[in-house]
């Protein structure tokens, strides 16, 4: 078809609507789209031959990994134009290196496997998150993913050593180079990570791995208020240091939420309380990572910042208290319409950011219920307002109030100078928000960078920027 069918392997190329379907919507099921066809290369040759036919034609093409993104970056507008490229074919991990500390793995690696492998050498690939059984390692690099081990490993950004990538033109940059040091011009590889399918597609990464933790040792914490959580992190601050891979925290409406949802899930207190936060240290040696969060709960408890406390003993305890975290997308998924934010905001700033938020939504969406969860260690929130089923809003009014509500938190966000995407990206969700947030003269600038990387404007046209786009005129 059109030509691609001369370039392409027929088994590559799909164009049976029931076939495409699964990657015509998002993983929420909120953005659909529709497409002229799905293409699955096995090689960067063949994504090469892709983006040189989608060059010639001006076709616009949306890479897509796992389709698990949050902010409708995978999904094709509904005009049909669009070429989806699933990664899902460069599924190989190439090498891993214990001696260098770096696994070199192809696009369309689920993480899980990106992790396996990792393991299989005594290594660890950090980056965790709900969706490492079916999100692809280009995806996660795409979107500078997040997740729960940011507070001591950092951002995907921070373990990406180097890409091999292709551009909207068909070229191809080889690689990728296993480099810690390369101060040899721009580093353009910190463009491509986060720039969601709209520069070029990533083939293959080389990403750095470390040794893990010998222990690793969770606790499940009932807290009173935001702050108390805040305080919480001060006292394992001041305990355990670098030790804190994660610190995470929901609030009891999306706890009981989970409960509900996932009955089997085991909630281990007897009463409820309004806020929760997962600590995960992890040390070399046991006795004393299991002392020190031991010493910070007594101490929390002793000053009331903490009401109730169960510090796991086993690795199956650890993955109890884990999974009432990793099922709140699920849960909220199945609850009915939220309109979600992943905003982000000075750790010290957190309790502020829910408080005012809560107040408004009471005040102004008394409907509505605010759902907060997240990494608090690093001061991203996930702000989801659930309008229950008994609220009956046609589209067109849940459209209006979405907005509303998302404008009022933006605004909350701005006054703290916080981020409106924290991790999961702008997407299509929010790009009128990225138009009204961002400082005018940056957003001047992405827009040249996208004009650099692709002047024809064929990669991922509608995500992250408007294509409409007039810069302001200087004054
Ligand atoms: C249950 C659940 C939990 C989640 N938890 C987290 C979390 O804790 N932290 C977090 O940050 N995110 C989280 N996410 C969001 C999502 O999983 C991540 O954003 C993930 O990184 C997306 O990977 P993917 O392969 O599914 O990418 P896709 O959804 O397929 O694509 C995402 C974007 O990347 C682009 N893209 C994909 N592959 C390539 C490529 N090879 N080259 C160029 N562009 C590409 C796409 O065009 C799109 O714009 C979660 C999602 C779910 C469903």
């Amino acid at each position: 078809m059109f030509g691609l069918t001369e370039i392409l392997d027929a088994s590559c190329i799909v164009t049976d609507p029931g076939d495409m379907a699964p990657y015509l919507s998002d993983w929420r099921g909120v953005a659909r789209g529709s497409a002229q066809a799905v293409v699955r290369p096995r090689t960067t040759e063949d994504v090469a031959r892709i983006m040189k036919w989608a060059s010639r034609t001006r076709t616009p093409i949306v890479p897509q990994g796992g389709n698990t993104g949050l902010s409708g970056g995978a999904t094709p507008d509904r005009t049909g134009n669009a070429v989806i490229l699933s990664l899902e074919r460069l599924n190989r991990i190439l090498s891993v290196d214990p001696l260098g500390n770096t696994l070199v793995a192809q696009a369309g690696c689920v993480l899980a496997n990106v992790q396996k492998a990792a393991a299989d050498s005594g290594r660890l690939f950090p980056v965790s998150l709900g969706s490492e059984g079916t999100c692809q390692i280009g995806g996660v690099i795409a979107t500078n993913a997040g997740g729960i081990n940011v507070l001591r490993y950092g951002m995907t950004r921070d373990l990406v050593l180097g890409l091999e990538y292709v551009t909207a033109q068909g070229e191809i940059v080889r690689g990728p180079k296993k480099l810690r040091k390369n101060n040899a011009g721009y580093d353009l590889r910190h463009l491509l990570i986060g720039s969601e399918g709209t520069l070029a597609v990533i083939t293959t990464a080389a990403l750095r791995i470390v040794r893990p933790a010998s222990t690793r040792l969770s606790s499940l914490a009932a807290c009173e208020t935001p702050e108390d959580a805040l305080a919480l992190l001060g006292i394992l601050r001041a305990v355990a240091g670098e030790d804190i891979v994660a610190f995470e925290f929901m609030c009891g409406t999306e706890m009981n939420l989970v409960r509900s949802r996932f009955p089997n899930l085991r909630y281990p207190f007897a009463a409820e309380y309004p806020w929760f936060v997962f600590v995960e240290l992890g040390s070399e040696h046991t006795e004393i990572a299991d002392g020190r969060l031991e010493e910070a709960l007594a101490q929390a408890m002793e000053k009331g910042i903490v009401t109730d406390a169960i510090l796991s003993r086993s690795e199956t305890q650890s993955k109890d208290i884990w999974h009432l975290r990793f099922a709140v997308s699920e849960a909220n998924r199945l609850a009915g319409p939220t309109v979600s934010h992943d905003v982000s905001v000075a750790t010290e700033d957190v309790a502020k950011l829910i408080n005012d938020v809560s107040l408004h939504i009471k005040e102004k969406f008394p409907n509505a219920v605010p759902l907060f969860v997240g990494h608090l260690g690093d001061g991203n929130i996930h702000v989801n307002i659930l309008f229950p089923p008994d609220v009956s809003l046609d589209m067109d009014a849940y459209r209006d109030t979405a907005r509303r509500v998302s404008d009022d938190i933006y605004k909350f966000v701005s006054a703290l100078h916080g981020s409106i995407s924290a991790e999961h990206g702008i997407g299509r969700f929010k790009l009128a928000a990225l138009e009204r947030t961002a400082d005018p003269v940056e957003l001047g600038m992405m827009h040249l960078i996208k004009k650099a990387f692709d002047p024809e404007g064929i990669l991922n046209p509608g995500a992250v920027l408007n294509s409409s786009f007039k810069a302001s005129q200087p004054n």
